[in-house]
């Protein structure tokens, strides 16, 4: 029980030693990286660092060549991890929004549930509709993603991921792929999600959004993490070299 020393705190990811290659390519080289229920955590680094390849072992869609994985409850490196649980518990949020193309948004919104955990139709879509109200999208529903703008189109893929209630949320570059005027909407939905409490991990060039909205900024480089800290000792006062050259090229 708590002594009232530190606040506590549970890991919702603890991450050891993950190394991950592709061929000869050793692209992660020995990730140790914990999160904690509610925390939001910034992912930096020069495109080809292993960003995308460090949050996609995150849920599996890369499988670690070793290291573990513990995340929102589940051992993701346990050969008898249940991933499609675990895929439910960790939303995931890509650059390139992924909406199914030829599905209306209502039903991209309701797929996951209904396809995993069986809930009834009106269930679904009131779920769906609930979510897409919080994304701030409306009478959109029979809409096709091709005709919303790329903001719309991103919302209603973070409105798709929360639909199962996830207990963490993977960020990859959410706005990377938008017009400069369609950023701060997305950026507005994923700093109301932080508000509420939600456990974020965003890789991002977003440096305003890290600096307002992370508990921690993490740079890396080469496969390893340089540098962490709270967005003030990262971005503002940079210790190590390379991270310092990193934020003198994107600041
Ligand atoms: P970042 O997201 O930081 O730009 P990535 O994690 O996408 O970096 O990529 C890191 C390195 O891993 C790059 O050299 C990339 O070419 C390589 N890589 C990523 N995914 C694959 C893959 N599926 N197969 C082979 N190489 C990959
Ligand atoms: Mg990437």
């Amino acid at each position: 029980m708590s002594t009232g020393e530190s606040p506590e705190t549970t890991a919702l990811v603890t991450i050891r030693d993950l190394h991950k290659s592709f061929g000869d390519n050793e692209v992660l080289r020995g990730i140790d990286l914990d999160i904690n229920e509610g925390e939001v955590v910034c992912i930096i680094g020069a495109s080809g660092s292993g960003k995308s390849t460090l949050l996609r072992c995150v849920n599996l869609l890369e499988v670690p060549t070793s290291g573990t994985i513990e995340a929102a409850g589940h051992d993701m490196t346990h050969p008898d991890a249940d991933l499609d649980a675990a895929r439910a518990d960790i939303g995931m949020v890509f650059q390139q929004f992924n909406l199914f193309s030829h599905l209306s948004i209502l039903d991209n919104v309701t797929i996951a549930q209904r396809r995993v955990y069986k809930t009834s139709k009106p269930e679904a879509e009131a779920e769906a509709r609930r979510r897409l109200a919080e994304v701030g999208i409306e009478g959109k529903e029979r809409s096709k993603p091709s005709q919303l703008s790329g903001g719309q189109q991103q919302r209603v893929a973070i409105a798709r991921a929360l639909a199962v209630n996830p207990k963490l949320m993977l960020f990859d570059e959410p706005t990377s792929a938008l017009d400069p005027e369609l950023v701060g909407e997305v950026l507005s939905v994923m700093k109301g999600l932080a508000a509420e409490g939600m456990t974020m991990l965003v890789v991002t060039h977003e440096m305003g959004f890290a600096r307002e909205v992370a508990d921690r900024v993490v740079f890396i480089d080469g496969g390893v993490i340089v540098e962490e800290g709270t967005p003030a000792e990262v971005l503002t006062n940079p210790k190590t070299e390379r991270a310092q050259s990193f934020l003198h090229r994107v600041l």
